[in-house]
């Protein structure tokens, strides 16, 4: 790889423009942020390459700068959408897009190597244009990553979860030694404290079903793990305000010595807006949002991927009918597993939705919504990006997880940030629905409705000028120009 010593910000005064590859895992949540990160470093002046799969292609039309290239591997397990056991399908699935992509990736980029095919004919024969700087590909993509680095391309990866359940990844072996994993049932247990990796408890652990699944499992986390390790960056989603001691804890590691950690979050407020959705946002529902009174709204989604039974849905579809609060839904087709459609809604919903009180979509433009004056509290899975979102939009969260890191997520939300609460004891119940709506939207909720300003207010001095992410961004930005 060429060698500049350009700074942070004079990209646009060196002869050649840098090209910097990268390769999403292909689920919603870590496409997003990887798409945000493009973002960020082509408003930069960095050339972007996508290699991307069939399964979950992004959309190449709302990035008509962007170069795409379509790794054809045949991924052919179970999707973790389509399954029962999420936890196991989505390993499965993250060890199968690693194995069918390896021969087609590791073809397709010597060839784009050799012959920059990047290029448009008249440019390719200018000199010295678009070198490839390195690799930024999910930490799920180890042997992606180890292709580039054989091919001498330099690799970062990009961790599309928080640095705590990072934190968690690079603690997993100790974890299982000490006896926390496997997690057993007793709900005694499951309320304990995980001594070594506070705040966790027990229950807030990623968890599989079976032992093969519980192995498997830890084949995942230790080879993103190694990702990291073997690469000449981590990236991270976060900012300091909001995981000071578990960044500093990262950038203490003995096992990640010579990995430079760059908290660069929160993407979505440092990149230009553009879109990385995989289903069409209904964006009508923006205008009802445009009619409702300030912070009047309650809004729900639980992410791209987690799914719930159909007596779930008819609790949840309760629950919200009898809180009486404006509300709006999405309920994703698949939200149910196994069923293509959700179950239909109950009377009770429709003549709320008919009356006007609320509005069910499939899919919402989810940063919008969030920061539209009238949404006053989102009931949430807490996937990362959710979390992440609401931060920095100062609304107050109303938390069910539902496996991976989401109850780890949920467990600083409630616990460390205190911005929004548990639905009791994570039951669906709609009695259980109705009382917890009231307690972040009702008066009693004040207290996590100031902390959700807070820390909006401090997610938006990490992205002003010598904010501690724009500070990294910079820091970024010169390290690829180093590579
Ligand atoms: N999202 C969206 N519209 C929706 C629901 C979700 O645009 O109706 C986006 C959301 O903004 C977030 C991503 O999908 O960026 C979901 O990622 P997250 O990590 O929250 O959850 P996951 O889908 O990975 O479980």
């Amino acid at each position: 790889m060429g060698s500049t010593s350009t700074g942070a910000t004079a990209i646009a005064d060196d002869r050649r423009r840098r090209r910097v590859l990268f390769f999403p895992l292909p689920y919603q949540g870590h496409i997003n942020p990887m798409f945000q990160l493009a973002g960020v470093l082509h408003s930069r002046g960095f050339a972007i390459t996508v290699f991307h799969t069939h399964f979950n292609a992004p959309d190449a039309s709302f990035h008509p700068d962007y170069h795409f290239v379509l790794v054809s591997g045949d991924v052919m397990s179970p999707t973790p959408a389509d399954s029962p056991d999420t936890v196991q399908a989505t390993v499965e699935h993250i060890l199968a897009v690693n194995r069918s992509c390896e021969a087609p990736f590791r073809h397709l980029l010597a060839v784009l190597l050799a012959r920059r095919l990047w290029l448009p004919v008249p440019e390719q024969e200018e000199e010295e244009e678009d070198d490839v700087a390195c690799l930024v590909a999910d930490a799920h993509l180890l042997t992606l990553l180890d292709v580039a680095r054989e091919l001498g391309v330099p690799t970062m990866a990009l961790r599309t979860g928080s640095a705590a359940c990072f934190r968690f990844f690079t603690a997993f072996p100790l974890l299982c030694d000490k006896g926390y994993l496997p997690a057993h049932e007793s709900s005694s247990e499951l309320d304990a404290a995980v001594v070594e990796l506070p705040p966790y408890r027990v229950g807030d652990l990623p968890s599989a079903r079976s032992a093969a699944a519980h192995v498997q499992m830890g084949e995942v986390i230790s080879r993103a793990v190694t990702a990291v390790a073997t690469s000449t960056g981590l990236i991270l989603n976060t900012f300091d305000a909001l995981e000071a001691s578990e960044l500093a804890s990262l950038r203490r590691d003995r096992d990640l010595a010579g990995v430079q950690v760059f908290d660069v979050g929160p993407l979505h407020k440092l990149s230009p807006a553009t879109s990385s959705s995989l289903l069409h946002p209904d964006r009508s529902c923006l205008d009802w949002l445009d009619a409702q009174p300030q912070r009047s709204v309650l809004y729900v989604s639980f992410g791209s991927l987690a799914s719930m039974s159909s007596s779930d849905v008819e609790e949840t579809a309760w629950g919200i009918a009898g809180s009486s609060v404006r509300f709006l839904w999405v309920l994703r087709p698949g939200i149910v597993s196994g069923a293509g459609a959700p179950p239909p809604l109950p009377d009770v919903l429709d003549a709320a939705v008919a009356g006007g009180r609320g509005v069910v979509v499939r899919w919402a433009p989810q940063e919008e919504v969030l920061a539209h004056a009238a949404v006053g509290a989102f009931w949430t899975h807490c996937g990362w990006n959710s979390t992440v979102e609401a931060v920095c939009a100062g609304v107050p969260m109303l938390c069910t997880p539902c496996f991976g890191d989401q109850m780890g997520n949920a467990r600083y939300v409630v616990d460390v940030w205190r911005n929004g609460l548990m639905l009791a004891g994570g039951e669906v119940e709609r009695g259980k629905v109705a009382d917890a709506i009231a307690a972040v939207m009702g008066e009693g909720g004040e207290e996590v409705r100031r902390r959700a300003m807070e820390l909006k207010s401090s997610a938006a001095e990490s992205i002003g000028e010598a904010g501690s992410s724009s500070i990294m961004v910079d820091k970024l930005v010169s390290h690829i120009q180093s590579l």
